[in-house]
C-alpha cells in the first residue's frame, strides 16, 4: 500500500532561508548540493537526486548522456564520480523519489530514506560548523583590524595635537628671533652713532698735533702739488731776476 507523500514546501521566489521553526521552508533547509553546499530553498539552481543517493545542483552535476523521451538523463555525480541516473527535485518527481525528502522520514519506517536524510543532515551540520568557524575567524580578524585602526586613530590624534603645539612653538620662536634681531640692529646703529660722534668731536690743545698728523699723512699727489707750487714760485723769482729792468742803484751804463 503506497503512502501518500506530503508536497515538498517549495514556494517560487522564496527568500533566503530562515532558521525559525515557524518558517514553512524550515523542513527543507537540510536539502543542499552535496558538492557546493548551496541550499535548495535559495531557489538559485535546479537540484537533482542521483541514483547514488547524492543530491547535486545543476552547476555541479554533469550530464553525461543525451536525454531520450523514454529514458532519464545520466549524470556524473560530482561527489562519487559515478555515472548514474537522476531526477530533478521538485513536486512533479515520482512519489518513490519524492519520499526521500519527506518532512517526517521516521513515519515512513523506510531505513534507506532515514539514512539518506540523516547523512544529509550531518553533512549540512558540518558545513554549517565550518561556515560558522570561518565567520568566527573573520569576525575576530575584523575585531583585530578595528582595534588596530582605533589605536592608529588615537596615535594620529595625539600626533596631531603635538604637531599643533610644535607649530605654535615655532611661531613663538620666530617672533622672538625677529625681536632679538631688531634689538641687535638698534644696538649696532647706536654704537655706530656713538663712534662717529667721538671721531668728529674737536679736541682742545691738540691742534698742532693734528696738523702734524695731517702733514704726515698727506698723500703723494698732494706732495707733488706742493712741490710743483714751490718750483713755480722759485722759477718766477728767477724770471723776475732775468727780466728785471731795474738797475742796481750803484750800477750805471749807457744804453
Ligand atoms: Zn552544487
Ligand atoms: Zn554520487
Amino acid at each position: 500500500m503506497a503512502t501518500k507523500l506530503p508536497a515538498i514546501n517549495i514556494k517560487p521566489g522564496a527568500s533566503a532561508p530562515s532558521m525559525t521553526t515557524s518558517d514553512p521552508e524550515a523542513p527543507n533547509l537540510w536539502i543542499h548540493c552535496n558538492s557546493c553546499c548551496e541550499q535548495y530553498v535559495q531557489k538559485k539552481s535546479k537540484f537533482f537526486l542521483l541514483a547514488c543517493h547524492h543530491v547535486a545542483c545543476d552547476k555541479c552535476v554533469k550530464v553525461c548522456a543525451g536525454r531520450t523521451p523514454t529514458d532519464a538523463p545520466v549524470f556524473e555525480c560530482p561527489v562519487c564520480r559515478n555515472k548514474v541516473r537522476g531526477r530533478q527535485v521538485n513536486n512533479t518527481m515520482p512519489s518513490n523519489f519524492k519520499q526521500f525528502f519527506h518532512p517526517e522520514p521516521f513515519s515512513l519506517n523506510i531505513e534507506f530514506i532515514t539514512t539518506f536524510q540523516m547523512a544529509n543532515h550531518r553533512h549540512f551540520d558540518r558545513v554549517k560548523e565550518k561556515k560558522g568557524a570561518k565567520a568566527h575567524k573573520l569576525q575576530k580578524d575584523v575585531d583585530l583590524a578595528k582595534s588596530i585602526c582605533q589605536k592608529g586613530y588615537c596615535n594620529l590624534e595625539i600626533m596631531r595635537v603635538e604637531r599643533q603645539k610644535l607649530s605654535q612653538r615655532i611661531r613663538q620662536i620666530k617672533i622672538q628671533v625677529a625681536k632679538q634681531k631688531e634689538e641687535n640692529e638698534k644696538e649696532k646703529r647706536l654704537a655706530a652713532e656713538i663712534c662717529y660722534g667721538i671721531q668728529t668731536q674737536p679736541k682742545s690743545g691738540s691742534g698742532h698735533g693734528q696738523e702734524r698728523l695731517r702733514a704726515k699723512t698727506v698723500s703723494p699727489i698732494n706732495k707733488h702739488c706742493r712741490n710743483t707750487s714751490i718750483t713755480s714760485s722759485s722759477s718766477s723769482q728767477k724770471h723776475k731776476q732775468v727780466t728785471s729792468f731795474r738797475h742796481q742803484s750803484n750800477n750805471s751804463f749807457n744804453l
